[in-house]
C-alpha cells in the first residue's frame, strides 16, 4: 500500500510499505479520508525524517474485522487519536486523555490502517468522509470539548485567537451554540474563512490593536472568554487582555513560556485561565447530535488532495493558505 513519509527539511514522501495487519484485538481499515492537522507541522519542518506515519485524523471501511465483536467488514468508522491503559486511576474514572501511558493512533496518511476495535468510533454511512474525519476526530472533538468546558451560551462574545484549523474549529462551534465571535489572526486570508465559518466580528492584529478593537466591539467590556488557539507568548499576552473583569481564557494553543503576573492578571481581573485537551469518546454521540442539526464543521475544509499528492497538501497547510486540509487515498 501507499503510505506517507514525512522526510524533515519540509520533504514529504509518498512510499510503497507493506500492508499492516489486523493482529489481536485490530480491525483493518480501508482509509477514505485523513486530516492533516497542525500537530504534524512540527516533525514536516523538523531536521529528520520522522519514524512513523503522522496521520491520525482518519475514516474508513473496515475490511477485516479479525478478532472484532461490535465491528464487521463494511462498517464505517473514525479511530480516535488517543487511547489509554484502561487500567489506570486515570483510566478508571473515563478521564484516559490524562493516562500515563496515553497511546496515540498514527499511520492514517495511507491506504490502509490496523486500529485497535475499542478506538474505532461507528460513522454512520450518510456522513460523507470529509466531515466525519471531523466529526469523530480533532477537528470537532477539541473545540466541542472547549464549549463544554467554557458553558457557553447565547449572546457572549467570545474572543478566537489564532485561525488556523483549531481556531477555526473554535469558531464553528461557538458560532453555532450562539456566541458572537470575534476572530484574531495576521493572516488575511485566515480572517476570510473565519468569517465563512461564522465569526461576527474579524481582526487583523497586523492593522489593528485587538484589545482596542474588542473594547469597542463590546461597548468597552471585553470579551466574556477568549480561546487562545495561536500558541504564540504575545497571542497568550492578548488573550488575557481582551477578556472583561472575571472572564475565561481557554488555553488550546501548544505554548512554551508565558509572561504572567498573578496580581494584574488573575487576583485584580478575578479571571480564569484553563486549559483543554483533546475530547472523550462519551462525547461522540454529542457530537453526531450537533452534527445532525445543522453544525457546519465542514465549513472549515478548504482542499482535498490524492494521498499521492500529499506533498503539495503538506505545503499548502504549511504556508497558511488553507483551512482543514484533507487528504483521500
Ligand atoms: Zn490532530
Ligand atoms: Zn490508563
Amino acid at each position: 500500500m501507499l503510505s506517507v513519509k514525512l522526510l524533515g527539511h519540509e520533504r514529504v514522501a509518498v512510499r510503497e510499505v507493506p500492508d499492516p495487519e489486523p493482529r489481536g484485538d485490530r480491525v483493518l481499515i480501508q482509509v477514505k479520508a485523513s486530516g492533516v492537522c497542525g500537530s504534524e507541522m512540527g516533525s514536516y519542518r523538523g531536521a529528520s525524517e520522522h519514524p512513523s506515519n503522522t496521520g491520525h485524523e482518519v475514516v474508513g471501511v473496515v475490511v477485516d474485522a479479525g478478532n472484532a465483536t461490535r465491528l464487521n467488514v463494511g462498517d464505517h468508522v473514525g479511530v480516535h487519536a488517543v487511547w489509554g491503559c484502561g487500567d489506570c486511576r486515570w483510566c478508571g474514572v473515563g478521564q484516559y486523555t490524562h493516562c500515563p501511558d496515553l497511546r496515540h493512533s498514527g499511520g492514517a496518511h495511507a491506504e490502509m490502517l490496523s486500529a485497535p476495535e475499542h478506538v474505532c468510533l461507528r460513522l454512520p454511512k450518510d456522513v460523507p468522509w470529509d466531515d466525519g474525519v471531523l466529526v469523530t476526530g480533532d477537528g470537532m472533538g477539541v473545540p466541542y470539548r472547549v464549549s463544554q468546558r467554557l458553558g457557553t451560551v447565547g449572546g457572549e462574545f467570545v474572543c478566537v485567537t489564532g485561525a488556523g484549523p483549531v481556531g477555526l474549529g473554535n469558531v464553528i462551534v461557538q458560532s453555532y451554540l450562539g456566541a458572537e465571535v470575534i476572530a484574531v489572526d495576521i493572516n488575511p486570508y485566515r480572517l476570510e474563512l473565519a468569517q465563512a465559518c461564522g465569526a461576527a466580528h474579524t481582526i487583523d492584529a497586523r492593522e489593528t490593536d485587538p484589545v482596542e478593537a474588542v473594547q469597542d466591539i463590546t461597548s468597552g467590556a471585553g470579551a466574556d472568554k477568549c480561546i487562545e488557539a495561536a500558541g504564540k507568548p504575545e497571542t497568550f499576552r492578548m488573550a488575557l487582555d481582551v477578556v472583561r473583569k472575571a472572564g475565561v481564557v481557554m488555553v488550546v494553543g501548544e505554548q512554551s513560556l508565558v509572561e504572567l503576573n498573578p496580581s494584574r492578571d488573575l487576583i485584580h481581573s478575578d479571571a480564569t485561565i484553563m486549559g483543554s485537551l483533546y475530547y472523550h469518546y462519551s462525547d461522540y454521540p454529542a457530537m453526531l447530535d450537533l452534527y445532525r442539526r445543522g453544525l457546519p464543521i465542514g465549513d472549515m475544509i478548504t482542499h482535498r488532495f490524492p494521498l499521492t499528492d500529499a506533498a503539495a497538501a503538506f505545503r499548502l497547510f504549511a504556508d497558511g493558505r488553507a483551512g482543514k486540509v484533507i487528504l483521500e487515498p
